[in-house]
C-alpha cells in the first residue's frame, strides 16, 4: 500500500504540508504523481510549458528520479494509478481556481479512496477572509488588514526517509529551450539572494529600468516555494521593503479570493455596466500592440520584454494594459489572453484580476478617467530611458530621456499608430455612455 502525492501547483519537496499527510497515511511509502493534463497543457502556450517542465525534472531528480509522470486526463489518471498500489488515499493542496475545481470534484466522485485537501497554494486560503459581517472584501486595504490579522501557519521543513513508490512514467515533453533556473532549490537560492536586497524593494519597484523587483512570480506560481517560507522570511526583517513586499504577496492572494467568489470574471467584467462599454474589434493595432510597434517607446519595449523573455515587470505591465484598453479601445480579455499565452508567470486570477483593475472594471480600482499617458509614464519611470533602449534596438543611439520621444528624432522606429490626447478623449467619451 502507501499513499499518493498528487503535485499540481505545488512543485516541491519543503514547507509541504500535504507532502507530510500522505507520507503519515502511507507510513512512510508515497507515490508522487504529476498528471499532464491536455486541458492545460495545450493551451499554456510555450514559456510556461517550458518552465513546468524543467520545474518537474528538477522535482523527478529530488524524489531520486521517482516522479511518475502521466498524460491524460485526471478524473481517468488519479484513480487508475491510485487502484494499481491499493493506495490508502490521495493527497493534494487545494485548487481554488475554476477548472481545478471542477477537475477536482470530478477524480473525487470516481475515485475509490479518499481525496484529502491539505493547505493550499496560498499563506490564507482563498475565501477565508472575511467582513464582520461574514462577507467577503471587495478592496484591497481592508482585506489585507484582515489578511495580516487572520495570519498563517509557520512553514514545515522537507520530510526526510520518504520511500517513493516507482511506477511507469510517460516521458515529458520535449521543449524548444531548457528554463534556466526552475525548481525549488533554484527559487530557493534566488530569493535567499533576493532578502539582501530587499529594503530598496519600495523605493525601486517600479523603476523598469532598475529590474529591482524579485522575479519570484514563476516560483509562486508553480509552487517551487511557498508563500509561507517567504512570509517567514520577511517576518525577521524590519525594512520598508518587507513591509511593501509583504503587501505584494497579498495582492496575489486577494486576486485568487476574488476569482473564487466570482469564477465569471476570469474573461468577464465585475462590474456590470462594462458589458455595455463599446469596445473595437482586435484588428491591425492589436498587432501593432502584441509586436510592440505601436510607437509608444514605454509600450513597444514592455511588449518586446514579454516576447523575448516571457516576462514584463509590474508597472509596464499596467502601461501597456491601460494602452491597450484607453488608447486603443480593445477590450481586455483580448490582452487577457496574449498574457496568459506569454508570460511565464501567466496565472489566471493574477492577470485577470490586474487586467480588471487597470480596465477600471474591476473589484478595486483606479478612477476610469485617470488615463496613463505613456510617454509621462516612460519619462517618470525610466528616466534615463536605460529600459527602453534595452528593448527597442532602434532607439539605442538615442540618449536619455529623448528615448520616450522618439518622434522628435530620425529614427527607423515607427510612428505613432494614434495620438494619445485624442484617444484618451474617445476613451472617457465611451466611458460616459455607460456610467
Ligand atoms: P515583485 O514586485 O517582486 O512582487 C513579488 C510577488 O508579489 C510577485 O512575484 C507576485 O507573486 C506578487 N505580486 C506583485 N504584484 C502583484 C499584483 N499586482 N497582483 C498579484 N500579485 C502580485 N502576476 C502573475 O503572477 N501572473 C500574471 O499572470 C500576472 N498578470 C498581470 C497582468 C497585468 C495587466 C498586471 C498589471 C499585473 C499582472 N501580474 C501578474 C502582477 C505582477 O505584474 C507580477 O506578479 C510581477 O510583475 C511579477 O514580478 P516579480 O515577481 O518581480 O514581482
Amino acid at each position: 500500500a502507501g499513499a499518493v502525492m498528487w503535485f499540481r501547483r505545488d512543485l516541491r519537496l519543503a514547507d509541504n504540508p500535504a507532502l507530510l499527510d500522505a507520507l503519515a497515511a502511507g507510513d512512510g511509502h508515497v507515490l508522487g504523481l504529476f498528471v499532464l493534463d491536455p486541458a492545460l497543457w495545450d493551451p499554456a502556450g510555450s514559456p510556461r510549458q517550458n518552465h513546468l517542465v524543467a520545474s518537474l525534472r528538477a522535482l523527478s531528480d529530488s524524489m531520486g528520479g521517482k516522479l511518475v509522470i502521466r498524460r491524460g486526463d485526471p478524473a481517468q489518471v488519479v484513480p487508475e494509478l491510485a487502484e494499481e498500489i491499493g493506495a490508502v488515499s490521495v493527497h493534494m493542496a487545494a485548487d481554488y481556481g475554476p477548472y481545478g475545481q471542477r477537475r477536482d470534484a470530478a477524480v473525487e466522485k470516481v475515485l475509490g479512496c479518499p481525496l484529502v485537501r491539505t493547505g493550499s497554494p496560498y499563506a490564507v486560503a482563498p475565501g477565508r477572509i472575511l467582513t464582520q459581517q461574514g462577507s467577503p472584501y471587495q478592496v484591497f486595504t481592508p482585506y489585507f488588514r484582515a489578511w495580516l490579522e487572520h495570519g498563517w501557519r509557520g512553514a514545515v521543513g522537507t520530510p526526510a526517509d520518504v520511500e517513493w513508490i516507482g511506477k511507469r512514467s510517460d516521458a515529458l515533453p520535449q521543449t524548444g529551450v531548457a528554463a534556466e533556473g526552475a525548481g525549488e532549490k533554484a527559487a530557493r537560492e534566488h530569493w535567499q539572494d533576493y532578502l539582501d536586497q530587499i529594503a530598496a524593494y519600495d523605493a525601486e519597484r517600479n523603476r523598469p529600468d532598475l529590474d529591482s523587483t524579485s522575479r519570484m512570480s514563476a516560483p509562486l506560481k508553480y509552487g517551487e516555494i511557498h508563500p509561507r517560507t517567504m512570509l517567514a522570511d520577511l517576518a525577521r526583517l524590519r525594512s520598508a521593503g518587507a513591509e511593501a513586499y509583504r503587501r505584494e504577496l497579498a495582492w496575489r492572494e486577494f486576486c485568487a479570493d476574488l476569482l473564487l467568489r466570482n469564477p465569471e470574471a476570469a474573461w468577464k467584467p465585475l462590474r456590470a455596466e462594462f458589458e455595455k462599454m463599446e469596445y473595437d474589434e482586435p484588428g491591425e493595432a492589436f498587432d501593432a500592440w502584441c509586436k510592440g510597434m505601436t510607437g509608444y517607446p514605454i509600450v513597444d519595449a514592455g511588449m518586446r520584454q514579454l516576447a523575448r523573455s516571457g516576462f514584463m515587470h509590474n508597472r509596464v505591465r499596467m502601461v501597456v494594459a491601460s494602452f491597450l484598453v484607453k488608447d486603443l479601445h480593445i477590450h481586455w480579455k483580448h490582452g487577457a489572453r496574449w498574457f496568459l499565452r506569454n508570460l511565464i508567470d501567466g496565472d489566471l486570477a493574477s492577470n485577470s484580476l490586474n487586467w480588471q483593475w487597470v480596465a477600471g472594471c474591476g473589484a478595486d480600482v483606479a478612477p476610469y478617467f485617470r488615463v496613463f499617458n505613456p510617454t509621462t509614464q516612460g519619462l517618470k519611470f525610466d528616466p534615463t530611458g536605460a529600459y527602453v533602449r534595452r528593448w527597442i534596438p532602434e532607439l539605442a543611439d538615442l540618449s536619455g530621456k529623448s528615448a520616450h520621444e522618439p518622434w522628435n528624432h530620425d529614427t527607423d522606429y515607427p510612428d505613432p499608430i494614434v495620438d494619445h490626447a485624442e484617444a484618451r478623449l474617445e476613451s472617457l467619451r465611451r466611458y460616459n455612455a455607460i456610467k
